[in-house]
């Protein structure tokens, strides 16, 4: 198969024109729809929407019924999305392991597989080469549970540029490293690669929060923070700043100092590195979050004290993204959200931030979702951009 390098898709492989894209996306975010529907909610003209209707049929990715005759007027045409129409894998890759799961066009994911990356050299980089063969592997492995593969997702930490440059590779120990090309060349296959938490913002745009809210924010807290934004129904491919403006939030001029130095930042209480460096300055021996969090449940005054800042800085965080975005959505991921998200340090930071002057009437509700995340999930990420990648979503 010979691969268009700029687009990165099969030369010759027919992307879908703005109106098929529309109603293909309408059709798998909102599910089944008239052709009326349609042609009211994206604004296309009823024979616009019965061209681009017969050519996402003729091409497979969407079937038609006609339901029930009603006494005036020709029957309701029900168009709706064929699952199984494109099949893509998406992988998660850590500092030393490639997660795989293979999705069908809504994201469902049909199996899933693992498989060690190469050993880091002495330098600490991960074999570009090894590591491309492993996801070309686990592709191959995971094709096989399904008719046909149409892609691939590739999603990590770090910096990543043109859906394909790994610009800085923070678990892998890498800098310009071009994932894609290689990928592409082993596999036939379309190749993105994204960053973890801008394809997690993707996903959920497709098939979580965008189904309520055209802007919203991400939120990751695990090993480290992650930021992801959608504007206006459009996920933002790369962040300005790596997340540092939100990061490094001032709160509290008088607290304790971040790893770059700043007193009381938001990262200072809430990064999982500093509240463990936090702890064992405190408490004179080494602590891991786990052992915090069993230390609070068992009354440990010092670990509630942590946690609570950690899930008053998490409220400020929040509070600062919502209020920047101006959205009342905020979706909450990551390793260590489950202990922080909801906990009455979290909820009495943002009622603080919210709370109303004498003179003022205007209140507002944060609709704060918090999704659970495996790596499965993160990989299943990768895969809806891959699908977006596949359909010709931006
Ligand atoms: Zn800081």
């Amino acid at each position: 198969m010979v691969i268009d390098d700029r687009s990165g898709r099969p030369a010759g492989e027919r992307t879908l024109t703005a109106g098929e894209l529309a109603i293909a996306r309408h059709l798998l975010v909102h599910g089944p729809s008239t052709r009326g529907d349609l042609g009211d909610r994206l604004n296309l003209s009823y024979a616009s929407t019965s061209r681009a209707a017969r050519a996402l049929i003729e091409g497979g990715m969407a079937s038609e019924t006609l339901e029930g005759e009603s006494l005036v007027g020709r029957p309701r045409q029900i168009l709706t999305a064929v699952p199984g129409a494109r099949h893509i894998v998406g992988c998660k890759l850590t500092a030393d392991t490639a997660y795989g799961v293979v999705c069908d066009m809504f994201g469902n994911v049909k199996a899933s597989a693992r498989a060690a990356l190469p050993a880091a050299r002495p330098d600490g980089t991960v074999p570009v080469t090894g590591t491309a063969r492993v996801i070309a592997q686990l592709a191959t492995r995971l094709g096989r549970r399904v008719p046909s593969l149409d892609g691939i997702g590739v999603a990590l930490g770090g910096i990543v540029t043109h859906r394909s440059w790994v610009r800085e590779g923070t678990f892998l120990g890498w800098r310009d490293v071009d994932l894609a090309g290689p990928l592409r060349e082993r596999t036939g296959l379309p190749v993105t690669v994204t960053n973890d938490v801008t394809a997690l913002a993707r996903e959920q745009l497709w098939f979580g929060a965008g189904r309520t809210h055209s802007t919203f924010g991400l939120i990751t807290v695990g090993a480290g923070l992650g930021f992801g934004v959608v504007r206006e129904g459009v996920a933002v491919g790369e962040l300005i700043d790596n997340g540092h403006l939100l990061a490094h939030t001032p709160i509290d001029s008088r607290g304790p100092r971040c790893t770059l130095g700043h007193r009381g930042c938001v990262a200072a209480y809430l990064n999982r590195e500093d509240i463990e460096r936090r702890a064992r300055i405190e408490t004179g021996r080494p602590a891991t979050l786990g052992d915090l969090i069993r230390a609070r449940t068992a009354g440990d005054r010092t670990a509630a004290r942590l946690l609570d800042d950690a899930g008053r800085a998490l409220g400020h965080l929040i509070a600062t993204l919502a209020g920047a975005l101006q959205t009342t959505g905020i979706v909450l991921a990551g390793e260590d959200v489950a202990y922080l998200a909801d906990t009455p340090a979290m909820n009495e930071a943002i009622a603080d931030r919210l709370r109303p002057g004498p003179a003022e009437t205007q209140t507002c509700t944060l609709d704060i979702i918090t999704t659970p995340l495996t790596f499965e999930d993160w990989a299943r990420g990768a895969a809806v951009v891959g699908i977006q990648h596949t359909l010709g979503a931006a």
